[in-house]
């Protein structure tokens, strides 16, 4: 295979041609493999708490932009989001992500004070997805014990984002991505797989872009349109596609996180647990409380599921167990070489026990390489 001037297995060309589907047997079972070889059997597990549905934005895609009145919205306050995060603990969850609309009305010093809390509380990793926020709240941050953050480019494509987000600083995303990086959290971006106007060119682009910032997480769910946005009569992103986008991150960026998402399962039902068997490691359940959680109306069917925290987890697990895969309770760190190389840093006794185990999991048992 050729090793483009950029050092990747693949040029742009074969990657266009694996987005196609032109070998999707080789790239599922080699993104199996490349996920059982770092993280064995294991998934990690992010229990996600959705603080506030409040939003400056008007991205065309998005269910909480400032312009849909018909969303009630809330905010939790800084005890439900405490509880919460217990109740994540109690479940032996050992990773929480406090995410949000771009809302200015949690201060800093607030969220900062419940960085402290939490992690005084409990031994849990932070990640934090608030949007894009000064670098100085960002250090404050950091220094109060936060992990990592989540902050999706959705595309990389500069005329489809200021298409997809009036009034957004494609550049200033960009920039906040590399002050994270030097604060020294591990960082997250990520695409949404079918955006309108969106092309296979644009996802290879888009491929090589996020593999050019070298990440610790890559999240990248399909495309649903949602009725009170400028998107309502797009078509919804197409689940394959996006399980070839995160097989071949998977290949590209062996060590990083890669969730299954949930918009994956909202398309497809069963499409969430197939990701995980080809190379995504890592599962989200919102553990925002039930009485706001439909609210968090990002895109329809968004926290549909019944039942409370606790039930849907154990339907999770079970699920896992079926296939063979194990619900980790670690933190789940990155196995990327940058996290790696940071001082002081603990590479994670059981992340390493896993990956040094090399244990035939499931996970690429029902698919065949060749
Ligand atoms: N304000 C934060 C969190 C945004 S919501 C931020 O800007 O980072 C989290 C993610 O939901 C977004 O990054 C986007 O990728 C995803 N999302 C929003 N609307 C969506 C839709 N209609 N379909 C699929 N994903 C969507």
């Amino acid at each position: 295979m050729t090793i483009t001037s950029r050092n990747r297995p693949f040029s742009r060309a074969q990657i266009r041609e694996l987005l196609e589907g032109k070998d999707d047997d080789w790239l599922f079972s080699r993104a199996a493999l490349a996920t059982e070889l770092e993280f064995g059997n294991e998934v990690y597990l992010r229990a996600i708490v959705e603080f506030s549905n409040y939003c400056a934005n008007q991205c065309h895609y998005c269910g909480l932009r400032a312009a849909n009145r018909a969303l009630g919205r809330y905010r939790l306050s800084t005890d439900s989001i405490l509880g919460a995060v217990h109740r994540a603990a109690a479940n032996d969850i050992g990773s929480v992500v406090l995410q949000s609309g771009d809302d200015s009305y949690f201060r800093a010093d607030t969220i900062g004070w419940l960085i402290r809390e939490i992690k005084a509380r409990h031994d849990i990793a932070i990640t934090l997805s608030l949007g894009e926020r000064p670098a100085d709240e960002l250090g404050l941050w950091r220094y109060a014990g936060a992990d990592r953050y989540l902050l999706k480019m959705e595309t990389f494509d500069r005329t489809l984002f200021e298409r997809c987000r009036p009034g957004a600083d494609f550049d200033g995303r960009l920039k906040q991505l590399e002050w994270l990086a030097a604060m020294g959290y591990q960082v997250g971006s990520g695409i949404i797989v079918g955006l309108p106007g969106m092309t296979l060119d644009t996802l290879a682009a888009d491929i090589e872009a996020l593999c050019d910032l070298n990440l610790d997480m890559i999240a990248c769910g399909p495309f649903i349109p949602h009725p009170q946005t400028p998107f309502a009569a797009a078509k919804s992103g197409d689940v394959l596609s996006c399980q070839r986008v995160t097989a071949l991150l998977r290949l590209l960026n062996p060590g990083a996180n890669i969730p299954a998402t949930s918009a994956l399962e909202v398309l497809k039902p069963g499409a969430r647990l197939k990701s995980l068997r080809r190379g995504c490691n890592v599962v989200m359940p919102s553990f925002t409380p039930e009485d706001v959680n439909a609210n968090y109306n990002i895109y329809p069917g968004k926290n549909g599921s019944n039942g409370d925290a606790r039930a849907r987890l154990h339907a999770l697990r079970a699920a896992l167990a079926a296939e063979g895969l194990v619900a980790a309770s670690c933190r789940g760190d990155a196995k990327t070489r940058r996290y790696r190389r940071q001082p002081g840093v603990n590479a994670n006794s059981e992340n390493k026990t896993q990956s040094e185990n090399k244990i035939q999991s499931r996970r690429s048992k029902h698919v065949s390489g060749h």
